[in-house]
C-alpha cells in the first residue's frame, strides 16, 4: 500500500482524493474546517488527521490542493505545519495553481529536509476530477514524476513533465490565461449578437461548427450561461488568481502581453464586483451588464 496523505478538500481537491481512498492507497486527509474532512473520511473511509503535521506523519506522498502558494506556505511552514511531521525521502506534491517562484523556495526548503517537492497542478474541472482524468502538469525532476507517476494517475490521464520546479505552475496560470480570455471575448461576442437580434443558440449553434470555437463556447456557455445555471465550480477569485500569476511570469520574461493584461483587468473587476464566491462563468454577467443585454 502507498500511504498518500491529501490536503485541501476544496471544490476540485475532493474529488481528486477521492480516487485515493482505494487499494492501492492508504489515504489520510486534512482540511482547514475539520468537519470537512471528517464528512470525506466517513464517505471514502480515510483517516482524518488534526493536523497538517499529523497528515504528513508517515506519508510517502503528500499532496496539497490549496487556493493559492500563499496558504501552501502556512499549511507547509506554519506552526503544525506539513514540515514538522515530514518524513526524509518524502514527496510534496502540490496540486494548487501556485505560483514558481515560491514553489523553488519551498523545494529548496524540503531539500534541505532530504524530502522532495514538485508542482502538479491540474485542468480539466471538478467533472474532470471525479472522472480521473484531468491533464497534470508537472515541474520537477524527471525522476521524482515517475516515482510519483501511480498517484498522479489516480486522477489524471495526461501527465507531463513541463520541466524544472515551477514548470508547472508557469503552464498552468497561462492556460487559464487563456481561459479568462475565451470566457470574456465569448461573452462579448454573443452580448453584441444578441443585441443585433440573434440568439445565443443560434450563434453558439454556429460557432461551434467555425473558427470561433473555444472551451467557452463548446462547453462553458451553452451549459452555464445559455440555461443560466451558473454553478460555482471554479471561483473567480482563483481565475484572478491565475491570470495575475501569467501577467506577473510575463512581465518577469520580459514578454508583451497587452491582450492578456487587458484580460486580467477586466476579470480583477469582475472579482470586485462578484464577490469571492462567484464561479469564473459569472463574469459574462458583467459583460451582459455593461452591454445592457442578457444572453439567451
Ligand atoms: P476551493 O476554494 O473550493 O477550496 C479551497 C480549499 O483550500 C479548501 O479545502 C479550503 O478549506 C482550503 N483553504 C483555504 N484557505 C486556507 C488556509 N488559509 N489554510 C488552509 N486551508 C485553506 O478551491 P478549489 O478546490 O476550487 O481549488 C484548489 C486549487 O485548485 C486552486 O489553486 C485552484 O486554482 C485549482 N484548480 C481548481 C479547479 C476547479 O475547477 N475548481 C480546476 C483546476 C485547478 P476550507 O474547507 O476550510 O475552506
Amino acid at each position: 500500500m502507498t500511504r498518500v496523505a491529501f490536503l485541501g478538500l476544496g471544490a476540485i481537491g475532493a474529488p481528486m482524493a477521492s480516487h485515493l481512498s482505494k487499494s492501492p492507497f492508504q489515504l489520510t486527509v486534512w482540511n482547514r474546517t475539520r468537519a470537512t474532512a471528517e464528512a470525506f473520511g466517513s464517505e471514502h473511509g480515510a483517516s482524518v488527521a488534526a493536523t497538517p503535521a499529523d497528515a504528513a506523519r508517515g506519508a510517502e506522498f503528500v499532496i496539497t490542493c490549496l487556493p493559492s502558494s500563499r496558504e501552501v506556505a502556512e499549511v507547509l511552514e506554519g506552526p503544525r505545519g506539513i514540515m514538522e511531521g515530514l518524513e526524509a525521502d518524502a514527496v510534496l506534491i502540490d496540486c494548487t495553481s501556485g505560483d514558481p517562484a515560491a514553489s523553488r523556495g519551498f523545494a529548496a526548503n524540503l531539500n534541505q529536509r532530504r524530502a522532495s517537492f514538485m508542482d502538479a497542478p491540474v485542468s480539466g474541472g471538478v467533472a474532470g476530477a471525479k472522472a480521473g482524468i484531468l491533464t497534470v502538469m508537472c515541474g520537477g525532476e524527471p525522476e521524482l514524476v515517475e516515482r510519483a507517476r501511480h498517484v498522479l494517475e489516480a486522477f489524471g490521464k495526461k501527465i507531463v513533465l513541463c520541466g524544472p520546479v515551477g514548470s508547472g505552475h508557469a503552464v498552468k496560470a497561462v492556460s487559464n490565461a487563456l481561459l479568462a480570455v475565451q470566457v470574456w471575448s465569448t461573452a462579448e461576442a454573443l452580448a453584441a449578437l444578441t443585441k443585433l437580434g440573434i440568439s445565443g443558440a443560434v450563434a453558439l449553434d454556429v460557432i461551434n461548427a467555425s473558427a470561433g470555437r473555444s472551451n467557452a463556447s463548446q462547453n462553458l456557455f451553452p451549459e452555464r450561461v445559455l440555461t443560466r445555471a451558473f454553478p460555482r465550480t471554479f471561483r473567480l477569485a482563483l481565475l484572478d488568481k491565475d491570470i495575475g500569476i501569467a501577467t506577473k511570469l510575463a512581465a518577469e520574461a520580459g514578454a508583451a502581453v497587452p491582450l492578456i493584461d487587458l484580460a486580467a483587468r477586466l476579470i480583477h473587476e469582475a472579482r470586485l464586483e462578484l464577490g469571492e464566491e462567484a464561479d469564473h462563468v459569472e463574469a459574462a454577467k458583467v459583460v451582459e451588464s455593461r452591454a445592457g443585454t442578457i444572453i439567451m
